[in-house]
Parts: C-alpha cells; structure tokens; sequence
C-alpha cells in the first residue's frame, strides 16, 4: 500500500504569521460558502497530518493536544489502521447492511461484545455518530422497558440531533432557539467533587431523589451517563457515585447507558472508562476513538435488550460503513499489539505532573483531574471554586500562535482539556505545557 505522506517530523515548527496567507485565502472562500453556524475556533486549515503533528496548508505545524476532538486516539494518519481501510475501500465501499452484509461489520460487533464491560452475552448496532448511537441507546431502552422517560446529568453532553440537544445541560452554544425540544427528558444533579464537595454516596443519594420526586423510577426507561463528563469539563465523579447509581437503576429496572463517545476506546487507559468505575452499563456507546477519524459509531450491550427491537427498527443508510468498521477492527488490533492502552497510562503519568508542577506556579488553576490521556486544568480564583473564563481564550489564543492546538471545555469556559493522541511523546507533551507556561506568565 503507499502512502501519500509518509513523514512528519514529530515537532511543533511555526513558519509564517498564523493564520497564514494560503489558510487566510481558504478562510474567505469558506466564509461566502459554509454555514456561519459552523464554528471555526482557529481560521488555519490542515494538509495533512501524522502522529501527533498536524501541518496546515502554509507549513506550520502543530502539537494536537485535542487529537481530532478525541478521535485520533491512535494518532493521526496509523499506517496499519489507513491500510486496512484502503484494502476494504478496494473490495466493498458500500451495501447496505441490512441488505446484503460484510464481514468487517461482524467482526467489529465481535470486537466490542469482548472490549465492552461485563462478561455477559452482547451484541451490537453500528452507526453514524455519537449523537445518532445516544439516540439509538434511548430507543432501544425504551422499547425494552415499555417506559419513555429519560434521565440525564446536569454538565452532560450528549449530541446536536433533536433528541440528544434535550439531554444536553448547556443551552449556548447547543439548545439556544433550536426548539422545540423531545419531551420526557430529566435533568439531575451530577457529581462535580471539586465543586460540590459531596462524597460519592451523598452525590448519588442526590441524584436517585432527584429522580424519584421529579420523574418517579417506575417511568423511567433509561439513565444516560457518561462516566467521566466530556464537553461538560472533564468531570470525574466522587469515588462510588456511579455505582451508586447503577445499583439504583438494576433495582428499579431502569437501563444504565454509559455514553462513552468520548471517554471509550483507550481514552482513560482502558477500553472504557466504566471500568475504571467498578461499573458494568447495560448498554454503551462508542464513536469518537474507535476509528481514527472514520465516521462510525456503536451501541452495544446486553443481548436480551440489544434485541428489544423489532427487525427493521434499527440501522440507517450508512450504518457500519465497511471501510470505517475495517478501520476500526484495526484499531482494536493495534492496541493489543502495541499496548496502546499503557501508552495512554504514560501520557497520563507524564502530563499530570507537567501540570502539577504548573499549578504551583500559577494558584488560578483550581483543580487537575482526568485519567489517562483525557486530563484538564479548571482555573478558578484562587483558594474559591469561582471560575475564571477569560483565561482559557487567552491560554488557546496564545498557544495556537506558538504551534500548539489546545481545546477548551466546561460549562463556565474555563476547562482546559487535552487529549491528545496516545502515540504522543513524552517530549512533545511538555514541549506544548512550556507553551502554556509561557502564555500563562504572558496573561
Ligand atoms: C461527542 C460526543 C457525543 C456526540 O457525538 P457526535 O459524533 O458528535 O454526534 C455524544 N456524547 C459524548 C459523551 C460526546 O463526547
């Protein structure tokens, strides 16, 4: 198989002003022909990619610390997975699944049934996007119960479709105007430790009670969890908390869903952050690391509610595209082969400490937590729990200027999140936290 580019030197290397002229030039010609409700958070525009480097279309390149929003987990550009798509791309592009099927889709669903927590039977629908799978999630359960209601956590993220924008917590920049929204959704308490200052126990008994004055147990079909919170801030909740909750829904019949879009797939150092928990979900569901960048996505989980549907209920179009399920029954392989998920353990041991050694420097970093390589650094004044927003902006602005990209999360804007690939060198992790040393003494 040949690669276009092969090489990319593993270093950040600014070359012209940023934006350059050749991105500048694609700014404009996107700004007459995309949507304003695209965001653009850096106007610079990529040509190719490799590892943890990212090249734009004048030459500069950059350490990406977000790798792709979570998806490049692999790194950009993995040889082994793009062979594997190309080898399927030159077989079989498309059927249609449910038409007549292929083998990467079963293998995948193979895949997933042995990764995903819990050692019962499990089976699988692949599809699109996270959004499309949380929505899928929701369905499943309910045709399972025979109950509609949902529950959801506050500081939750769950995807920009109908239904997934009313389990969303945060109106701007997802809800704002885009209603009317799908009905029975409910929203309780999370738990935030550095916030709320509960234990596990107290943040759970929170949330069940929550649950059972507003809603009732009996009516609710499902709890959407994610185990660690992703666009919410990165939030990691109290030691028993989840638990918790999950023994509440098995004793309630209620479905535990753990969204694990962001936080699944190597992300936290293991398949799937429930497991860090002690937390085996009914049903999970994965996207954005499980196919370096191959638009794809899954529920999976206990068979007898997998199978709730009638057939024909389930599936889509593209659902389970052979060259993306390729992809990442690729992936899967590599992390075996490569102990992929210790390479997320060292990122974690690496940057946690560049960052601890940060804090001390700078008192308006509140708290770092995170596992593996899904970390954050919440800014706060100092000695309070009260957020600081405009540091963020000013760390991102900074940094993408110096050849690192950064991404911000929290519901208050002041969550630095980084995730960047778990192929990413001990050297280039603090390589990019020297920047936001820099910009952190320039602000
Ligand atoms: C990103 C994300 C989604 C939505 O996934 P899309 O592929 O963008 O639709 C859902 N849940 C979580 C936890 C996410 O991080």
């Amino acid at each position: 198989m040949n690669s276009v580019v092969t090489d990319v030197a593993q270093e950040r290397r600014v070359v012209t002003e940023i934006p350059g002229p050749n991105s500048q030039a694609l700014h404009a010609r996107r700004q007459k022909v995309v949507s304003a409700g695209v965001a653009a958070t850096f106007p610079i525009y990529i040509d190719h990619a490799k590892g943890a480097i990212l090249v734009d279309v004048d030459g500069n390149q950059y350490i990406d610390m977000g790798g792709g929003i979570g998806v490049v987990t692999i790194g950009h550009v993995d040889d082994a997975v793009i062979d594997a798509a190309m080898a399927q791309a030159h077989k079989v592009t498309h059927t249609l699944f449910t038409v007549a099927g292929y083998e990467s889709y079963v293998r995948l669903c193979e895949l997933l049934a042995q990764h995903t927590p819990g050692d019962f039977e499990k089976k699988s629908v692949l599809v699109n996007s996270g959004a499309e799978a949380v929505e899928n999630a929701v369905k499943i359960a309910r045709k399972f119960t025979g109950r509609t209601g949902v529950g959801v956590l506050d500081h939750g993220y769950h995807g920009r479709t109908n239904l997934t924008m009313a389990m969303n917590f945060k109106a701007m920049p997802y809800k704002l105007g885009f209603g009317p929204f799908a009905g029975d959704i409910h929203h309780a308490p999370n738990s935030y430790p550095f916030h709320d200052k509960l234990s596990g126990a107290e943040a759970a008994a929170r949330t069940i009670s929550y649950f059972e004055k507003k809603v009732g147990a009996t009516d609710l079909a499902c709890l959407v969890v994610e185990p660690i919170q992703g666009e919410g801030g990165f939030v990691v909740p109290a030691d028993g908390y989840l638990p918790a909750l999950q023994k509440w829904c098995n004793d309630n019949g209620i479905v535990y869903v753990s969204d694990e879009v962001q936080s699944g797939i190597m992300r936290t150092g293991h398949y799937y952050a429930s497991e860090f928990f002690g937390v085996v979900p009914d049903l999970v569901t994965t996207a954005k690391g499980v196919a370096a960048g191959f638009p794809i996505a899954a529920v999976t989980g206990r068979a007898d509610i997998m199978d709730a549907s009638h057939a024909g209920g389930l599936g889509g179009t593209f659902g389970g595209n052979p060259m993306a399920a390729a992809a990442a029954v690729q992936v899967f392989e590599e992390i075996e082969k490569r102990d992929l998920l210790g390479e997320a353990k060292r990122i974690e041991k690496t940057l946690k400490g560049a960052l601890v050694n940060l804090q001390k420097k700078y008192p308006t970093i509140g708290d770092i937590r995170g596992k593996g390589a899904m970390l954050a650094i919440e800014f706060t004044e100092p000695g309070t729990d009260t957020p600081i927003s405009d540091i963020v902006p000013k760390i991102t602005a900074y940094a993408i200027q110096k050849g690192v990209l950064l991404l911000s999360a929290g519901t208050y804007g002041n969550v630095l999140r980084f995730l960047p690939s778990v192929i990413t060198s001990d050297e280039l992790i603090l390589d990019a936290v020297a920047v936001i040393d820099e910009a952190l003494s320039s602000i």
